[in-house]
């Protein structure tokens, strides 16, 4: 049994004090039944220390993410975090290659590699992103599923197979990416079937049995329900309605 994570991505919103308000509010409002899912937050680097406080102070079970790492521990890399950096903030997961940095940030799937391989390393755990873009999608399922199969090859292409086992994938569509407009369950669920398939050919069925697969793209609490019977959708990877304490908190109980 795969346990069900859900993380809240706040992307470049929320500065310190607004980071604090968030991360209380969603603090408040976790009940003990949660305890069957794995929360994360991911805010912004600068309210890192922030988030992780109030998770201290009350003791909660939620984990503290991150959205983005540099490969390297350290040196000359102007406005770069480290992998080691994130560790020593309290950081437990970060996403690698969301569609965000692949598109404005020039991300190539090597690079995301590179920082999954890295943040392993320091035993961050990766969350790596993968999804097709609308005209991908226009062509048809399957070769939307050959899209983002060769792009997950290539994303993980560094790592053995007792590192794959360490990560969290993330099926985003870029077309339901802060749109409003999800993939259908089923079709997300397809992918998320061809994501394990291809796992299991790669590194052997108990590897692929092991690794959560997300979905994410404008998931809310008005639509999670009819994800979450998918087999092989373990959860979310919430954008826009983790900035709101209840919409997230209803995501995660959905899940619970
Ligand atoms: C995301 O950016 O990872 C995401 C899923 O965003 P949204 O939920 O807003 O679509």
């Amino acid at each position: 049994m795969r346990k069900p994570l859900v993380a809240g991505n706040w992307k470049m919103n929320k500065a310190t004090v607004a980071a604090a308000i968030l991360a209380q509010d969603i603090s408040n409002r976790y009940l003990r039944d949660y305890k069957s899912v794995d929360i994360v937050l991911c805010p912004p680097f600068i309210c890192l220390k922030t988030v992780q406080t109030v998770l201290k102070f009350d003791k909660s079970p939620m984990k503290l993410g991150a959205q983005d790492v540099y490969w390297e521990d350290d040196g000359a890399y102007t406005g770069a975090i480290s992998p080691r950096m994130l560790r020593e903030e309290g950081v437990c997961y970060c996403i690698v290659g969301h569609s965000e940095r692949r598109e404005f940030f020039a991300e190539t799937d090597l690079m995301v590699s590179r920082k999954a391989k890295a943040l392993l390393v320091q035993g961050i755990t990766p969350i790596v992103c993968v999804g097709e873009g609308l005209s991908k999608r226009e062509e048809g399922a399957s070769e939307a599923i050959a899209f983002v199969l060769g792009q997950l090859k290539e994303s993980l292409q560094l790592l053995h197979p007792g590192e794959i086992k360490q990560i969290v994938i993330a099926y985003e569509p870029i077309w339901a990416i802060g749109t409003g407009r999800t993939a259908t369950p089923e079709s997300a669920q397809e992918m998320c079937l061809a994501i394990r398939g291809y796992l299991a050919e790669a590194v052997g069925p108990e590897v692929a049995e092991l690794v959560r697969i997300l979905y994410g793209g404008s998931m809310k609490a008005e639509n999670v329900k009819m994800f979450v019977p998918m087999p092989d959708i373990d959860g979310g990877l919430i954008g826009g309605a983790a900035l709101n304490a209840q919409s997230f908190i209803d995501i995660v109980k959905a899940f619970a």
